[in-house]
């Protein structure tokens, strides 16, 4: 039976002033908060082991950041670089060599790390509209967290995922093209969105086929913000299944996920109109399926049997510590 595990990557820690995520908000309030990413190894029915790392966190030191973002980390400091995703998985005994594929919940800084880390084989995957970000195609005018590298990754190894449809996901999907990860692993993974939705989310992407991993379409933050959810039940148990979900900036603050606080704007120096989202009202509708599936759980596809899910964003100090004292980082695990 095939089966996955996820680990939580300590990859450094960034300070987010409380004015530029919610509203009302204390003006002078910060919080130094962790940038999380994850290492997820995935056990095929016939023994093959892929492992996955959804995001790298922020750089081991700041100046191999462009100037622009220099001076915009200055502006989140107290900053940690140390340890970055590499020093992070070499606790357990990993190199970045073990690692098949890489993937970002967006390409924001503070969780594309140093993608030059990882050579070949490793391959990246981004979300739907993210290689238009990086090369300055979609231009973003909504902050200084919005600067994009044009040669943050390497185009042979980098596999975008098509945009989903958002009007009829059934019309609209085909059937899975498995894509082969040459040299990395023969396992095939599943590149396209589902024509069943998983739901409360729409656009899903099983990605082995077996209902272990699931990418997730999670507008609003980014173009190409994804989640990850992950069963970390063995499916063969009678009890409910359980779920991890990775859901990366979707919201920066836990007074969102309960509504208690709305989503913050702000004018910066010049009178621009800013926002950590670029699209408040889908981020808005992520969010709420995200608080929705943590209280009801979510549909599997097996006889509408309900997942217990666990929600993680990557930003979340309290879950960092609640994690650290139970030992749910690498190599430990959730
Ligand atoms: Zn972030």
């Amino acid at each position: 039976m095939a089966h996955a595990t996820v680990h939580a990557l300590s990859t450094g820690s960034l300070t987010l002033p409380e004015r530029f995520f919610i509203t009302p908000a204390d003006n002078e309030a910060k919080r130094t908060v962790p940038s999380l990413s994850f290492l997820i190894q995935h056990r095929s029915a016939d023994g093959i082991t892929t492992r996955l790392v959804f995001d790298l966190g922020l750089r081991r030191d700041t100046n191999l950041y462009p100037s622009v973002l220099q001076k915009h980390i200055a502006s989140r400091s107290p900053v940690t670089t140390h340890p970055d995703a590499v020093a992070s998985l070499a606790k357990g005994g990993l190199n970045p060599s073990d690692i098949n594929f890489i993937l970002f919940s967006h390409v924001h800084y503070d969780h594309v790390g140093l993608p030059s880390d990882f050579s070949s084989p490793t391959k990246f995957i981004v979300g739907p509209g993210a290689l238009d970000l990086l090369s300055g195609k979609t231009q973003l005018n909504i902050g200084s967290h919005s600067f994009f590298e044009p040669d943050l990754l390497p185009p042979d190894r980098t596999i975008e995922l098509p945009t989903p449809t958002t009007t009829n996901p059934i019309l609209e999907a085909t059937k899975p093209l498995p894509l082969k990860a040459e040299a990395a692993t023969d396992t095939p993974l599943i590149l396209t969105w589902s024509s069943r939705p998983l739901l409360p989310f729409k656009n899903t992407i099983d990605l082995f086929g077996d209902g272990t991993i699931y990418i997730l379409n999670a507008p609003g933050h980014l173009p190409g913000h994804i989640n990850l959810l992950i069963r970390t039940s063995s499916s063969s148990t009678q009890e409910s299944p359980k779920f991890v979900l990775l859901a990366g900036d979707a919201c920066h603050d836990i007074r969102l996920f309960t509504g208690e606080r709305d989503i913050a704007t702000w004018q910066d120096d010049s009178g621009r109109q800013c926002c950590i989202h670029y699209d408040i009202p889908r981020a808005k509708e992520t969010i709420g399926r995200l608080a929705r599936v943590q209280r009801e759980g979510i549909e599997t596809e097996v006889g509408g049997v309900r997942g217990e899910v666990e929600v993680v964003f990557a930003h979340n100090w309290e879950w960092e510590g609640d994690a650290v004292r139970r030992g749910r980082f690498w190599p430990g695990r959730l």
